[in-house]
């Protein structure tokens, strides 16, 4: 039976979030003091060492985007923390900052150092008021002890939007502008908040910094996966027994992950599918359980880690009614701006719909796959490529759903 393993969450519940000695009396701020007695680069290239990609879905090498910040030239760089967890499902990055604000704060400021960097923004989902509580006075905190030196933290406030989640939208958000995204490149690392090189990084990305830093790139890259090392936060819901938070090696499988940890279907029931990945996830059948849920063995399934959202669906549920309330979600949280986007995913909801009602033909199905594959080229930003990724997978995985409801 596998195993919890706890790094990003190695002080839940065993400090008070809200008293900074804890989390120096737990080693904190140490790992910061090191990197201070570093060059910018040997930072960098440990970080870059350890393997450690991007938490918030996309998988980026951190340290690699961490040199692009570092090579830029500029008179004034960022570091901003991406803590704007719209994914449904996902409840993450809450819990870390929730029980371990400095992690974060130290992972920001170690960034800060490497990059040159002397500024730092979280942008936290509006929904978490709470959050943006604790955060504030951990900076407060923080700021008192003179820990961050000239680093300096301020928390900023989403409005509910979820295309704010994607960087360069959340970078327009902070701004004062609509939070729509940018055309890419020019990417953050080298023009990014006011046009100056900054570094966007999730919640767990930075919460895994510091002990990168006190343990050694060799011990975070023994740990999982060797090509997505280290450990992941995974949020179980929907048809499992155990609805609670987890944290494993990235080597853990799928099938783990809900018979192990989440003890499986209830109520006796047989299980129907996984979404892992929040919304824009795919759906994963039974015959796949097996796949670790590291980044890349999840891309050679067509499926996505994504945030580590983990939705249990059982025999019961009817997919394609799922996916079509996916559609409706992103329909919705389109920003607009691009055409694939903001015109595809209306389409996808009415063809969904469509087929839902008992109204669709085989001709539809085959259209929503067409349809899929252009917007998860041509849409301008992430929200729009992954929008058609349940639909794909479920056409692939669950035919047979969409054919028992066809003319
Ligand atoms: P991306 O692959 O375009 O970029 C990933 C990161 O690497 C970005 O920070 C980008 O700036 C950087 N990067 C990539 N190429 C670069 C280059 N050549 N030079 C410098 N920097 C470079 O992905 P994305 O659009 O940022 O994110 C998409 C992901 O977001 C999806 O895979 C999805 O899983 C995830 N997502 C997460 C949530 C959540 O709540 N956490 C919600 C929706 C989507």
């Amino acid at each position: 039976m596998a195993e919890e393993l706890r790094v990003v969450l190695r002080n839940y519940g065993k400090i008070n979030p809200l008293n900074i000695d804890d989390y120096i009396n737990a080693g904190g701020y140490k790992s910061l003091e090191k990197a201070r007695s570093m060059s910018q680069m040997d930072v960098i290239q440990e970080v870059k060492k350890s393997g450690l990609r991007g938490r918030g879905g996309a998988g980026f090498n951190a340290g690699q985007k961490w040199m692009f910040a570092y090579q830029a030239q500029a008179d004034q760089k960022y570091v901003i923390c991406n803590a704007d967890e719209g994914e449904p499902g996902t409840y993450k990055d809450r819990i870390i900052m929730e029980s371990d604000p400095h992690s974060v704060l130290e992972g920001m400021a170690i960034c800060g150092y490497a990059i040159g960097a002397n500024k730092g923004y979280i942008y936290c989902r509006g929904e978490y008021p709470y959050v943006v509580d604790i955060l504030n006075t951990a900076i407060a905190q923080a700021k008192a002890k003179g820990v961050l030196g000239e680093f300096d933290i301020e928390v900023r406030m989403g409005a509910g939007a979820y295309v704010c989640g994607e960087e360069t939208a959340l970078i327009e958000s902070i701004e004062g502008s609509r939070g729509e995204p940018r055309y890419k490149p020019p990417f953050p690392p080298v023009s990014g908040l006011w046009g100056k090189p900054s570094i966007v990084n999730n919640v767990e990305t930075f919460a895994n910094i510091a002990i990168i830093l006190e343990k050694g790139a060799d011990w975070y890259a023994s740990l999982g996966a060797p090509s997505y090392p280290g450990t992941k936060v995974l949020t179980l819901t929907g048809d499992v027994v155990n609805k609670k938070f987890i944290e494993v090696p990235t080597n853990t499988t799928i099938r783990e992950v809900v018979y192990g940890f989440g003890g499986g279907i209830p109520g006796g029931k047989k299980f129907k599918a996984v979404q892992i990945g929040g919304t824009s996830g795919g759906f994963i059948p039974e015959s796949l359980l097996d796949t670790p849920i590291d980044f890349d063995s999840m891309a050679a399934i067509g499926a996505t880690l994504g945030s580590g959202a983990v939705l249990v669906m059982d025999e019961t549920r009817d997919i394609v009614d799922v996916v079509e309330r996916i559609a409706k979600f992103f329909e919705h949280e389109s920003c607009g701006k691009c055409a694939p986007c903001r015109e595809g995913t209306m389409r996808m909801y009415k063809l969904m719909s469509k087929v839902n009602k008992g109204q669709g033909t085989a001709k539809d199905v085959a259209l929503m796959e067409r349809l899929g594959r252009v917007m998860s080229v041509a849409c301008l930003c992430g929200l729009g490529q992954a929008a058609p990724t349940p639909v794909l997978t479920t056409i692939k995985h669950f035919r047979a759903d969409y054919d028992a409801k066809l003319q």
